[in-house]
């Protein structure tokens, strides 16, 4: 390998060529601070230049994320006039700037904040034009937007445009007029976003946030004629500790069982309970296609990103989307019939929240063809299958506002009849998960035999695209993991095209790494963490007692004393659903 030496500062580093002076000063111990430059996603576009430095025998300064390093170098990173530069930039920064940091969402976790502080800026001496009259766009009930905030680093853009190809961003006007949102100054809500908050997952600052349903949770719970539930999903067990100064991927689940107690809520129950429901309903589903020749491959539907970009973009594949419902809606739905029906509760006063690693499951909430239990009791004033979604982020202000101390607390169950989770529902957090949970329940009804070995090694990991091939009653099954969009799509192309037809199943997850790396977790999430959060399920995983869904012993009660049969007339009614095109926006735009 080719590789180049230069001095930063004075000291002498050897780096292969191509390598970033931020990357090279890092190797002899020197932080350049940045402030657009996120690695993780390939974004260098040097646009905010925070991290400029001198380089003897340039005239200007160069930016240290998307500069290479050359042979003979001499990089200054901290001289007076870098030092000021990047404070009279910040400045500038902060000058149109709508700083309002005691009441914004991302008080204690932004990087406009923290790098204010880093650079000891103290006063910012210029005052002149604002963004104050950028309007904020709370058109979608998953992601808020605020230009006032945003600091055009052009993250978002990056993220929606190369990682989830969606594109629904993008750089407009010049100078002061600069706006980063819709093309044609549209509504997030009419145009192809997916909202699956991606772009509030990278954005440095709360110009791009998920929508704020505590309060609406804290007045469920305060108010004395509603039973509240909550149901967590498997990928917060491992994520919600990070708040709290634990590392990725530690598994909190009791703590976080005893932290909603303490919270009030009525009951708390796993999502991860409906997790192996759904592998019940979408492996039988999976079977009985392969038998009964039906459409193949048989695609996911757990994900709400997932869905909304296949009714955006690939509305003629539909009929290879699993009917099932996801397992939070399945949730929602149960627990305003069978658990309402089991305690005696009237389901109108039945309040469901659900924790979600995800902002579009706020919106897969508000479908209309959700209200499932309404339906089923012929009430509408029951309402909505799932009341409220709080992604992990909400939660953690929650608990934070109680002033719970969430490492102190005891490990405690969660409450019985929906809150028994197979290791097979846990690795549903992970892009993978639901294919192999999905391959050791449908092995084991197919054959009739006991799998010797339930790891599936193959569709594990952050590879972008897996793919494995399990022998089942004669035939060979071939199945295919995505996640992320990019990938998605190119998997839907070849479809489209006719290429995959010898496949039977597909796992789809819209979020990177699937839903540990889902638009609502903590910040940062980046790749090291979503990996730690991954070995976080796998660990949790080999632990439990069960880990496989058909094994699940409140899954068998639920099916004898209520459902009857996977795909019976029951599961049809409460746990199935159908998907419709929105073409109209894709011709829109
Ligand atoms: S985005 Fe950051 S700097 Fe701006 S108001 Fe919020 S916390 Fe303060
Ligand atoms: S929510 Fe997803 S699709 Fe929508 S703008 Fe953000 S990254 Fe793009
Ligand atoms: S919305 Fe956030 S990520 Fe996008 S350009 Fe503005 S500050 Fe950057």
């Amino acid at each position: 390998m080719a590789t180049v030496t230069l001095r930063i500062n004075g000291q002498p580093v050897t780096v292969p060529a191509g390598t970033t002076l931020l990357a090279a000063a890092a190797q002899v111990g020197v932080k350049i601070p940045t402030l657009c430059y996120l690695k993780d996603i390939g974004h260098d576009v040097g646009a905010c230049r925070i991290c400029v430095v001198e380089v003897a025998g340039k005239e200007d300064f160069v930016t240290a994320c998307n500069t290479p390093a050359e042979e003979g170098m001499e990089v200054y990173t901290n001289t007076p006039a870098v030092r000021a530069s990047r404070r009279m930039t910040l400045e500038m920064i902060l000058s149109d700037h709508h700083m309002d940091c005691p009441t914004c969402p991302r008080n204690g976790n932004c990087e406009l904040q923290a790098l204010a502080a880093q650079l000891n800026v103290r006063t910012v001496r210029l005052s002149g034009a604002t963004r104050a009259d950028f309007p904020r766009d709370d058109s979608t009930p998953a992601i808020i937007r605020d230009p006032r905030k945003c600091i055009l680093c052009q993250r978002c853009i990056t993220v929606c445009k190369n990682i989830q190809t969606v594109a629904a961003l993008e750089l407009q006007g010049q100078g002061f007029d600069a706006l980063v949102g819709p093309p044609g100054n549209r509504k997030l809500a009419d145009t192809l976003c997916v909202q699956c908050g991606q772009c509030a997952l990278v954005c440095p600052t709360a110009a791009i946030t998920e929508r704020d349903d505590t309060p609406l949770v804290w007045a469920a719970l305060a108010d004395p004629g509603k039973h509240v539930v909550v149901q967590t999903a498997p990928a917060t067990h491992v994520t919600i500790g990070e708040a709290f100064g634990l590392p990725p991927g530690t598994d909190i689940t009791g703590k976080m069982v005893a932290a909603l107690r303490r919270l009030g809520f009525d009951a708390v129950f796993d999502t991860n309970f409906t997790a192996d429901l759904t592998i019940m309903e979408e492996g039988s589903e999976l079977l009985k296609r392969i038998n009964e020749g039906g459409v193949l491959p048989q695609l996911t539907s757990c994900s709400p990103g997932w869905i909304n970009f296949m009714e955006h973009f690939y509305p003629d594949l539909l009929p290879h989307v699993s009917t099932c419902k996801s397992p939070q809606q399945m949730f929602g739905a149960l627990a305003k019939t069978y658990y309402a029906q089991q305690k005696g509760l009237k389901p109108e006063d039945v309040f469901v929240v659900s924790v979600m690693p995800c902002t579009a499951k706020k919106f897969e909430a508000q479908r209309p063809e959700m209200n499932a239990a309404s339906r089923y009791w012929g009430n509408p004033a029951i309402g909505r299958d799932v009341d409220v979604v709080l992604t992990s982020r909400e939660l953690i202000r929650m608990l934070r506002e109680a002033g719970i101390d969430f490492t102190a607390l005891p490990d405690e169950d969660y409450d019985e009849l929906m809150g028994v989770g197979t290791g097979a529902a846990q690795i549903f957090g992970a892009t993978g998960g639901v294919m192999e949970a999905a391959l050791r329940t449908a092995y084991e009804i197919a054959t009739g035999k006991t799998l010797a070995r339930i790891d599936f090694e193959a569709v594990r990991g952050m590879e972008g695209i897996k793919e494995a091939t399990v022998p089942m009653n004669g035939t060979k099954v071939k199945v295919l993991v995505a996640h992320g969009l990019a990938n998605a799509r190119a998997l839907m192309d070849k479809l489209r095209a006719g290429e995959l037809k010898d496949y039977h199943f597909i796992e789809v997850m819209a979020c990177p790494g699937g839903c540990i790396g889902g638009g609502g977790q903590p910040i940062p999430t980046d790749t090291g963490r979503r990996r730690s959060r991954i070995d976080g399920c796998y660990t949790r995983d080999k632990a439990l007692k069960y880990r496989k869904s058909h094994e699940n012993p409140e899954i068998k009660k639920l099916y004898q004393d209520f459902l009857g049969e996977p795909l019976g007339h029951r599961s049809h009614q409460l746990l199935h659903t159908s998907y419709r095109p929105r073409q109209s926006l894709v011709a829109r735009d």
